[in-house]
């Protein structure tokens, strides 16, 4: 989130502006490419279930849509800001890009906290969020998606808001729909899995089988939790993760040393991906402090979570064995942190080429919406791995010959696809 000290759409800008010099952008396309292109700002009045009325404030930011339409997930968070979900727009402008799906970059927020709201106030919240942005959002401009505290039925609701208004049937307003209500099978795994995907490649890069290697995940939600299912698939060993603890509003780190035991994990995890404390100790887990995930003396760091979550005042605790850190969440490392990650060598699978699995999913749930035909889960699946493979590949392609970090070899790619729609389209 943002605050004094952090603020993740500087922290974009200054990502966009480094690779803005190393492609040696033209003025304006820098100035076009370091803003969004449209954004609204709206309230959202909502009858409490106890008779009074509460406003909530929402955003919706249209990055770029010089690829296609702008698309992104809306989120649900009691510290939302405008920058963050700025921040986030851009980076799904990159992370369309990358992955190369025919897709602008947008995202969207309301500042609630859904632990306080019934299912009736989530509602009456997410139809009040389509009734503001009706005229602006649609299948062939903006299309929104889950993204944090956000599901498949909060995007029902909204898309039955949108049919109500525009009288007639648009599945493809947004994605990740229920299945059997215009959602795809594997959606719902896609983000973590598409996270494994690139481990497993770039575990073959370096040399390292699977099974010789261990994991500390910060984050127990919707990524980390089926990161976690294909990570230890391929043979890989969990020993720790971290969930926020609404009661005491913290967060803290699961550990067990012998590997951790995801089914077992779930079954005491509340909707939120909060795991009870007392039950996880009498399974026999560790409850360490929030932060611990990240000293954890393991080969792979999968941050799952929020962004800012790995910077300059915790970034040294890294494990001197650590080999990947693959990154989950959008935004989790900033500039500085980052930088010392460079510095050691430890190799990075950057956000938006790491995490681009769910809205590759999504693009697949339009393409099967468009065709009203819907796919069986293997054939998803098995073409978000051909997609996110060769994403993969042709970054770490490029790091390699032009001696990048993947950080910026990723960007490189993304960017210069995106200021050449632009430029193709005479809009620089
Ligand atoms: N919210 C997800 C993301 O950050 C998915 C977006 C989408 O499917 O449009 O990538």
């Amino acid at each position: 989130m943002a605050s004094k000290e952090f603020n993740p759409f500087e922290m974009a800008q200054a990502q966009f502006d480094k690779v803005a010099e190393i492609l040696n952008l033209e003025e304006a396309t820098r100035h076009l490419l370091r803003n969004p292109l449209r954004e609204y700002h709206f309230s959202i009045p909502v009858k409490m279930d106890d008779g009074t009325t509460k406003v909530f404030r929402g955003f919706r930011v249209q990055h770029n849509d010089s690829r296609g339409p702008c698309k992104g997930g809306i989120r649900f968070h009691p510290q939302e800001t405008v920058d963050t979900v700025r921040a986030l727009a851009m980076w799904m402008t990159w992370k369309c890009a990358v992955v190369n799906i025919p897709l602008g970059g947008g995202k969207g927020g309301v500042i609630c906290d859904p632990h306080h709201l019934s299912m009736q106030e989530q509602e009456h919240i997410c139809r009040g969020f389509v009734r503001q942005l009706a005229k602006n959002v649609g299948p062939l401009n903006d299309v929104p998606a889950p993204d944090v505290m956000t599901n498949a039925q909060h995007m029902l609701w909204m898309l039955d808001e949108f049919e109500a208004i525009s009288g007639a049937k648009y599945p493809g307003f947004i994605t990740g729909k229920p299945v059997g209500m215009g959602g795809s099978l594997g959606r719902t795994e896609a983000t973590g899995y598409g996270v494994i995907f690139t481990v497993r490649e770039a575990l073959k890069e370096l040399g390292i089988r699977p099974e010789d290697t261990t994991a500390a995940i910060q984050g127990f939600g919707n990524v980390a939790q089926y990161a976690i299912e294909l990570y230890v698939k391929l043979g890989g060993k969990v020993i720790c993760v971290s969930s926020w603890d609404q009661g005491d509003q913290c967060s803290y780190t699961f550990r067990r040393k012998t590997g951790i035991d995801l089914h077992e994990l779930l079954k005491i995890t509340d909707k939120f991906g909060g795991i009870d404390k007392v039950k996880a100790k009498e399974l026999g887990y560790e409850v360490l402090d929030g932060e611990a995930w990240i000293e954890q003396d393991v080969d792979i760091l999968l941050p799952c979570a929020l962004e800012n979550q790995v910077r300059g005042d915790n970034v040294n605790k890294i494990s001197k064995r650590v080999k990947i850190i693959a990154e989950g969440a959008n935004g989790p490392t900033t500039p500085e942190a980052d930088k010392v990650i460079h510095e050691r060598g430890i190799f990075v699978i950057p956000d938006f080429l790491a995490n681009a699995g769910g809205v590759t999913c999504s693009y697949f749930e339009q393409v099967q919406c468009n065709m009203n035909y819907y796919w069986e889960r293997d054939e998803v699946l098995s073409k978000l791995d051909v997609k996110m493979t060769s994403a993969y590949l042709a970054v770490s392609e490029l790091a390699r010959k032009r001696n990048l970090y993947m950080r910026d070899a990723a960007y490189v790619i993304s960017v210069s696809r995106v200021a050449q729609a632009c430029k193709d389209r005479g809009w620089v």
